[in-house]
């Protein structure tokens, strides 16, 4: 550090945080405690509106890229390359308050926090400061997520994206028009990512561990698969002629969770994330079933395993049932490691505050994995309470480790924008050498 009271913000500005969280939480509010603000419905649009308010009355300027991404920047040395800070506003269905949300307010708060300490100690940063609301991490009503920052990195084509329809055959351009979200912003060169969020998983609240460093990311597979039989009568159709697509979904569904025996404890997780049957009706065998299977492992290896397996189960499942079963789209991540030096930065920022802290893997994917694919990429974690739920309106982070979370957030984003990060000084020579 260079003599900057990093990171120890007055109660104050605490209280400024937690207010600003409780009325952030009223857009989309459910009836215990949580949100339903999927992407781009009227109730991700107020939320979107209300950060966006937020960010112009704190001296931000505002702009919106083609995929529906909310930039703000702070602009503290011309020209330079910014750090970026960012998280999600949009939720699953009954979701909890905290998923995304958090980041996405601890980010404009952090870089408040941070523009004020170096304007009053007259010091001028190496990098800019913004931060980002990504449209569409969740998936649930447009496949697949982590969709803004897909397009933001390149991993997934804009014109593709925006065409994408939801369940009602809504594409992603016009529901982002209906909320008056879509722009033509091109974000600025960026320096380094940061993004702070909750665990979604009980580690961290098992050994009170106040502040995660996330040192890996789990590899997912998730994929939708169609199952098809023929439609028939349910009464008078010979059983062994039927080919029954529930039947041969039901066996695949179960061949998910038995896999998992192969596999040491907690190596491998699987699960079913969404079903429809067709036609779905009384008195009739289906025809046709679709599913999303997920699959996720501690790496790559391990997930490639599970899916070998799984395959030859459904090829025994497709010659008993009479069914047959394709698999018709994936999105995949790969595991992989964060940065060790970002790391050891965010380690030395929590010792510094005298917060418990340890090395965290994330099972769940977040923006930050797709971001630190191409910068350099720093995720923080905070417990969360209640068994570690999450995607339910029961998720819970404590008033008080949300605030440590900001603390060291800040500090984390102080260092970031005086290039304390080695590698983010890359940024530097690209830009001088344009
Ligand atoms: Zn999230």
């Amino acid at each position: 550090m260079t003599g900057l009271s990093a990171g120890h913000p007055s109660s104050a500005d605490d209280g400024a945080f937690l207010d600003d969280f409780v009325t952030m939480s009223t857009f989309g509010a459910t009836a215990n405690q949580g949100v339903d603000r999927q992407a781009a419905t009227a109730e991700d649009g107020q939320t979107r509106e209300w950060f966006t308010g937020l960010l112009r009355a704190n001296g931000f300027t505002v702009d919106i890229d083609p995929i529906g991404n909310i930039f703000g920047l702070l602009e503290l040395v011309p020209g330079a390359p910014y750090v970026l800070l960012g998280s999600h506003l949009d939720s699953q269905p009954l979701a909890g308050r905290f998923d995304g949300a958090y980041g996405v307010l601890s980010a404009a708060h952090a870089a408040m926090r941070t523009r004020d300490q170096f304007a009053a100690n007259g010091v001028t940063p190496t990098f800019n400061l913004a931060v980002v609301d990504w449209f569409n991490e969740e998936g649930c009503r447009f496949k697949p997520s982590m969709m803004g920052s897909g397009v933001f990195t390149g991993l997934l084509d804009l014109e593709k994206t925006l065409a994408t329809t939801d369940a009602h055959g809504v594409t992603v351009a016009e529901a982002l028009q209906a909320i008056d979200g879509v722009g033509t912003f091109t974000p600025p060169s960026i320096a380094a990512y940061s993004e702070i969020h909750i665990e979604q998983g009980r580690s961290m609240d098992d050994a009170n561990t106040t502040i995660g460093m996330v040192s890996s990311t789990w590899s997912a597979r998730k994929y939708e698969i169609v199952v098809r039989g023929e439609q028939s009568h349910s009464g008078a159709t010979r059983m062994k002629d039927r080919r029954d697509a529930v039947l041969g979904a039901a066996k695949v569904i179960v061949a998910v969770n038995d896999l998992l025996a192969k596999f040491d404890e907690e190596a491998v997780h699987s699960s079913i994330s969404e079903l429809y049957v067709a036609p779905n009706s009384p008195v009739t065998v289906a025809r046709e079933v679709r599913f999303l299977i997920d699959i996720r492992a501690r790496e790559s290896g391990l997930l490639a395993e599970a899916y070998a397996h799984l395959q030859d189960s459904i090829a025994l499942i497709e010659a008993e049932c009479r069914v047959s079963i394709d698999e018709i789209g994936a999105s995949i991540w790969e595991s992989g490691p964060f940065l060790e030096s970002g790391i050891e930065l965010t380690r030395s920022s929590a010792e510094a505050l005298g917060y418990t802290n340890d090395r965290v893997l994330t099972l769940a994917g977040h923006d930050a994995t797709n971001m630190k694919e191409i910068v350099p990429t720093i995720m923080l974690f905070v417990p969360s309470a209640a068994g570690g739920i999450s995607h339910n309106e029961r998720e819970f982070t404590s008033d008080a480790d949300l605030v440590s979370g900001l603390n060291v957030f800040t500090h984390v984003v102080t260092r970031l924008a005086l290039g304390e990060l080695p590698e983010s000084l890359n940024a530097l020579e690209a830009a001088a050498s344009r």
